[in-house]
């Protein structure tokens, strides 16, 4: 063990910077499950680049090691283009609040207009629904059956002809619709109005121009682009077209409950810099989330376990600890019996991620390390430096073949054992020692070799 120390000793004061190797190799990994995640190839390219000259400037980080700080890298990045901390809903000053919701056919509009009343009127606002998609004869009544289930009231043209699904309202304009829906809110003091509108199946002029008129007429405070997150590699095309088209301040990612990585999310954020408001992730009413950045992030490069890896590896090393530690060598003071405990003790906590490090792609190496390292051996060393006297552990120099015999006796070791023990000792003193003379930092268990 005190060569595999002495080894990450050295590989930390040499490695001022992680090694465009370790990058790369980390990198590349990145790359691969961005793409399996179905992220659009132009965004992974930029992304990725973006994620290599960060962690070629990066201060090694104590604790931890070059492929783990990469993906903490990765993961900061993901988060901050997801939008960074969670969008709450833009309410309206004076009310009604107008959400108008664009997106193609079949993406999940008139879906998420049920689901968005329900939620806001769990949250103890009044919404109503405002059936402006009369593209299809049977749009309205889809919204009424969603309105209901919701219990929530939707405002339509022609109530005389809400039954009938092959016949659409007399000369109804969309537009005219939606202006009348947000008076009739405003009238009847509803402080939500949804308004959904018509999609076609891919991009159109025609009605890309009918959703900007709604919203020139209803004056949104919110547009949400709906987006069907099976698309892949079409979100960003779509999101762009939707952009200049109608322009939006939110994004609402469906049908997440797929087999969608979520990818069409990274995406349409990166190229739109628009925030992602909302999940839908199922038929019911309820499969309805608020859109949590970081949680996607995880969900994308389908690490939820290399970031509890990363918090577990950051709290195993204790930073009070370790300024401690530098400033005790920094005055001159020495390494004791009880300071190589603590270590020992830090990498035994690191060594319960052993399980964790086998799951993740690029941690081999780290995972090989801490398999040869006997967590049984911190507790042996442990029972030794106890059965020691307070001024043994201060001076081990003093301890000779009695005492030798005493300590292992003490401890339910052998004589050897002790020995072996205050032979490491020496070694990691030797070494500490000359760190503190060439001025060098604290030396964490970052670097496993
Ligand atoms: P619109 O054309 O944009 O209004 O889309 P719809 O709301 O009519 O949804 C189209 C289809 O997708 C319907 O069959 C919905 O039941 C279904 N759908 C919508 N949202 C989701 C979702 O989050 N998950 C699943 N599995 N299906 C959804
Ligand atoms: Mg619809």
């Amino acid at each position: 063990l005190s060569d595999r120390l002495t080894s990450t000793f050295k590989n930390l004061r040499t490695k001022g910077r992680l090694s465009e190797a370790d990058i790369d190799a980390t990198v590349r990994e990145i790359r691969r499950a961005l793409l399996d995640a179905d992220v659009a190839v132009p965004v992974v390219r930029q992304f990725t680049g973006a994620i290599r000259e960060r962690a070629l400037s990066a201060e090694v980080s104590q604790a931890l090691n070059p492929a783990q700080q990469v993906v903490k890298i990765v993961n900061e990045e993901l988060v901050s283009i997801l939008g960074g901390q969670t969008r709450t809903l833009n309410l309206a000053k004076n009310p009604p609040t107008v959400i108008l919701l664009a997106g193609l056919q079949g993406a999940g509009k008139t879906t998420l207009a049920g689901k968005l009343a329900l939620h806001l009127k769990g949250q103890g606002h009044t919404p109503i629904l405002v059936a402006a998609d009369l593209q299809r004869p049977n749009a309205v009544t889809q919204l009424q059956v969603v309105g209901e289930r919701a219990g929530v009231p939707v405002f339509a043209p022609h109530p005389g002809n809400q039954g009938a699904d092959d016949v659409l309202p007399q000369g109804a304009d969309p537009v005219a619709v939606a202006r009348q829906g947000v008076e009739t809110a405003t009238a009847r003091q509803h402080d939500v109005v949804i308004v959904d509108t018509a999609g076609r199946l891919g991009i159109d002029a025609e009605l890309m121009r009918q959703a900007a008129d709604i919203r020139d007429a209803t004056n949104p405070d919110e547009v949400l682009f709906v987006i069907d997150a099976m698309i892949g590699q079409d979100a960003v095309t779509t999101a762009q077209a939707f952009l200049d088209g109608v322009g939006f301040t939110g994004v609402v990612l469906s049908k997440l409950d797929g087999d969608a990585r979520g990818g069409a999310a990274l995406s349409v954020a990166s190229v739109t810099g628009r925030p992602i408001l909302y999940a839908s992730t199922g038929e019911k009413l309820t499969d309805f989330e608020v859109f949590h950045p970081d949680r996607m992030a995880g969900r994308i490069l389908d690490m939820g376990d290399v970031l509890t890896l990363i918090e577990q590896a950051e709290r195993a090393f204790d930073q009070d600890q370790a300024e401690k530690m530098a400033g005790k060598l920094a005055a001159g003071e020495d390494f004791t019996l009880a300071d190589f405990l603590e270590q020992m003790q830090q990498l035994k906590k690191m060594g319960s991620m052993k399980k964790m490090l086998g799951m993740m792609p690029g941690m081999g190496q780290m995972r090989e390390a801490l398999e040869n390292f006997d967590e049984r051996e911190v507790d042996r060393i442990e029972a030794i430096v106890r059965s020691m006297t307070p001024g043994e552990r201060d001076n081990p120099k003093i301890i000779n073949g009695s005492r030798r015999a005493r300590i292992a006796r003490g401890s339910g070791t052998t004589p050897t054992d002790v020995n072996q023990l205050l032979e490491r000792f020496d070694g990691a003193q030797k070494m500490m020692k000359q760190m503190a003379r060439n001025g060098g930092g604290m030396p964490g268990f970052g670097n496993l070799p």
